[in-house]
């Protein structure tokens, strides 16, 4: 359930109706529901109200400090893959105790901007990162608290560049050396192991997968217990997926999800961390645009848009479905025609969908790409020098601007010409 709904035949974002926002940014933008967002989050820290637990948004999924800080302030802990990620937790004013370091390719500066300014843990992904941490971690004379993640080789049966946990996947260390590995951490100065760590993949619609690995988990919890290790928190990832089609069967929801954690790791007494992203992000944000052409093809109608994959790359980069819909509702009874809805980027891949029925639009007419909240505007860049897509956040029947549009001067005086080619 989101938040954009058709009111009076116009589409809104919770209070506030669609044309207003692009009559008053431009398009393309990025609209984000702030109720949407926090009513994920809930649905994830009731689906764990079993027992201890903290969910950590994982700031990759949309990381603008205005959505950060209205997670946080709801008691959202993060999960952050780089220090500016963590930079953008901080400005947001979550504490370091309830931020989470993950990521496989930390570096020396990383940890030391984190020991420096607090950090509930540090999830570690391989033998040479635990060495330079525990160097560090005593150079710097504190001790920090870690987990190690665990690559539990199970299939999570979604899209290749999204699929984490198998043994082919670069992230984490295969769950079979796991003894080997805590126990060189157990004599390493500077670190303290409160716990083990897994992340299987991202957009997983069963539940299957999460039920293995955490099994997983749950007998190496014992094993490691039986060495001596302190296992006291499970990190589990996040991965659970959304609908981006409304007429598909819809994945499970985050209180299913809450169950097979319950069934497979609820015994052993550990406090639960997850890193849900998607499902908090996704559908709590579309990306508007307005047509800019309409043109015949042959055989094909061509929806040219002033979004494009530099906006938003799901499509391009996996193949991606979003819905896309009209902001003033088609009226019952209107033919539709299949248009292919593409962007004005000069690559074939800048395509949002193929064939896709819609009433007639004219020029300037605005459309939502729905489901769009997450890794949507993180991943937006300049090409073909389009300026950064802006964001903005309604709660209720206020909305802002949370990043503003640059100018394309702002944009084209980050360039600097050296001085030898300004020498006449
Ligand atoms: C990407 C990622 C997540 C979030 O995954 P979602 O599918 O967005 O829920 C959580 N943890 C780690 C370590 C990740 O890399």
């Amino acid at each position: 359930m989101d938040h954009f709904l058709y009111r009076d035949g116009i589409l809104h974002a919770e209070n506030v109706p669609l044309p207003a926002i692009a009559r008053d940014v431009g398009t393309p933008v990025y609209v984000y529901s702030a109720a949407t967002l926090l009513r994920h989050f809930r649905l994830f820290d009731e689906a764990l109200s079993w027992g201890p637990h903290l969910v950590c948004y994982a700031v990759k999924a949309a990381s603008n400090v205005a959505i950060l800080k209205l997670l946080g302030d709801a008691g959202a802990g993060m999960d952050v893959v780089s220090e500016g990620e963590y930079r953008r937790a901080r400005a947001a004013g979550v504490p370091g105790d309830r931020i989470v370091f993950s990521g496989v390719g930390k570096t020396e500066a990383e940890m030391r901007h984190v020991l420096a300014h607090g950090v509930r843990q540090i999830n570690l992904e391989s033998e040479p990162e635990m060495r330079l941490l525990s160097r560090v971690a005593t150079e710097m004379g504190v001790t920090v608290p870690v987990t190690v993640r665990v690559n539990p080789d199970v299939d999570a049966k979604t899209h290749e560049k999204i699929a984490t946990g198998r043994s082919d996947n670069k992230f984490g260390i295969p769950i079979a050396r796991a003894r080997e590995v805590y126990a060189e951490i157990a004599k390493l100065a500077g670190l303290r192991v409160v716990g083990i760590d897994v992340h299987i993949g991202s957009q997983l619609t069963d539940l299957e997968p999460f039920r293995q690995a955490y099994r997983k988990v749950a007998d190496l919890t014992g094993i490691l217990r039986a060495d001596g290790h302190p296992i006291e928190r499970l990190d589990l990832g996040g991965g659970l997926g959304i609908p981006y089609a409304r007429s598909n069967l819809a994945p499970p929801v985050p209180s299913e999800y809450g169950q097979v954690i319950r069934e497979e790791v609820g015994h052993l007494g550990c406090e639960i961390e997850i890193e849900p992203g998607r499902l908090i992000a996704g559908n709590a944000g579309i990306l508007m645009t307005s047509t800019i052409y309409m043109k015949e093809g042959e055989g094909r109608d061509f929806l040219i848009v002033d979004a494009a994959m530099n906006d938003l790359i799901r499509p391009a980069m996996y193949g991606a479905h979003h819905d896309i819909v009209p902001i003033v509702e088609t009226a019952p009874g209107t033919d539709r025609r299949p248009y292919d809805i593409v962007g004005p980027v000069c690559e074939s891949g800048d395509t949002f969908a193929k064939g896709r029925d819609m009433a007639p639009l004219g020029a300037g007419d605005l459309i939502a790409m729905r489901s769009a909240g997450a890794y949507g505007a993180v991943m937006a860049s300049e090409y073909n020098s389009r300026p950064l897509v802006p964001e903005v956040l309604v709660q209720g029947d206020r909305y802002a601007v949370i990043r503003a549009r640059p100018t394309l001067d702002e944009m084209i005086s980050r360039d600097t010409i050296p001085q030898w080619l300004s020498e006449a």
